[in-house]
């Protein structure tokens, strides 16, 4: 017997955690059907799904796990032979032993030579939420909103900038004060491994030229042709030769696939004016993305066609009004263009305050209660 399964085979012996629980809603056998936690540890020879699944892991309960590891380390690269997990998950049982759904995962840490220790803990906030953190607080659960791309760079951000395609950039100090008074902001921090690009600024909307200038059409429905039916208008009180930018560029070469930000319905996939080819994928919760200048549309979007986050949409191209190969990325949020990358949407989520210092209380409790229980099991060795 190897050490993980006999490791399981202990765990499993010595009803570790919780313990019994009675369920009084059923008069079936179920009724006495009891939940226990069991703690596997092993070393991974293959990939950690497999060597999970090798020590009694129920696959099924992994997959979440997998996800919110994924989300911190390359599960590929950064996960080898000879790196060791511990797994605790929680099982149901009948009463005479048979497991009852899928069990899940309660914590799992990974020992890595790669990135060292990682450990995710499934917690409840406050507000009712159960997901994956990691023990710093971070959350461990993939954004509801990705990127569409995988992105080399940001050529372009949200905010104003110079007209590409007009006269030169206006002189600094121009582009300093802004017409409407007040300092551009300096643009917000950018996930790691993005660099600045030529952002100008970022001000909220109804700093620039008021609410005329971007209501009179509905974004991400410029009509076909029309030089002002964007989301490309000018701030005519600002200066003539800057743009409000309402989306990202996401610079990557020619026919880079193109994924869904989020689950939703394809509104359009058609050559529309500036956009050059163009999709809108209306999401829950009043968001929408818009995605232009495609090289072409990935089969089977049309508008009506429901898409899941990732699958891909199209191609990366320079069709529209572009100067090179990239994506124009907009995220609208119930119809006006907000930033896509500070959106709460698309970061990954923080404990912060009275959360953050229960996830370490029950950290250092699981912890802890591992190392007791690894103490239990050198006695019986012994
Ligand atoms: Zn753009």
């Amino acid at each position: 017997m190897n050490k993980s399964s006999l490791v399981a085979a202990l765990a499993g012996a010595l009803l570790f955690g919780s313990g019994a629980s009675a369920q009084t809603d059923d008069a079936s056998q179920e009724s006495l059907a009891f939940t226990r936690q069991i703690a596997v540890d092993g070393t991974i020879a293959g990939s950690l799904e497999a060597s999970t699944a090798t020590a009694g892991v129920p696959a099924a309960a992994m997959v979440e796990a997998l996800q919110a590891f994924a989300t911190s380390i390359d599960l590929g690269r950064e996960v080898g032979d000879g790196d060791r997990f511990h797994v605790r998950y929680e099982q149901t049982f009948t009463v005479t032993g048979t497991p009852i759904g899928t069990g899940r995962v309660v914590w799992a840490e990974l020992r890595t030579t790669a990135k060292g220790t990682l450990a995710i803990h499934r917690f409840r906030t406050r507000d009712g939420a159960e997901l994956f953190w990691l023990a710093n607080g971070q959350g461990a659960t993939p954004p509801a909103m990705r990127l569409p791309v995988e992105i080399v760079s940001i050529s372009s951000g949200f905010g104003l900038r110079a007209d590409p395609f007009g006269q030169p950039p206006p002189p600094p100090t121009a582009g300093k004060s802004g017409a409407m008074g007040g300092p551009l902001r300096t643009p917000p921090a950018l996930p790691p491994g993005l660099k600045p690009g030529t952002i100008t600024g970022e001000k909220p909307l109804s700093s620039y030229g008021g609410a005329s200038s971007y209501g009179r059409s509905t974004p991400g429905y410029a009509a076909p042709g029309g030089l002002n039916g964007g989301n490309w208008q000018h701030a005519p009180r600002v200066t003539r030769s800057l743009f409000m930018h309402e989306g990202v560029d996401l610079v990557a070469p020619t026919g880079t696939p193109v994924r869904a930000a989020a689950d939703g319905v394809v509104i359009g996939a058609a050559p529309n004016g500036r956009y050059g080819n163009w999709i809108r994928i209306d999401h829950a919760g009043k968001l929408a993305t818009v995605y232009g200048h495609l090289s072409g549309f990935a089969p089977g979007i049309v508008a009506g066609t429901k898409v899941s986050r990732g699958d891909v949409i199209g191609f990366v191209g320079s069709t529209g009004r572009s100067t090179g190969a990239h994506l124009h990325f907009e995220l609208l949020a119930d119809g006006k263009p907000v930033n896509p990358i500070t959106h709460p949407e698309t970061k990954r989520s923080v404990l912060r305050g009275p959360d953050l210092d229960r996830l370490r209380k029950q950290v250092a409790h699981s912890l802890a209660e591992r190392d007791r229980e690894a103490a239990v099991e050198a006695s019986f060795r012994n």
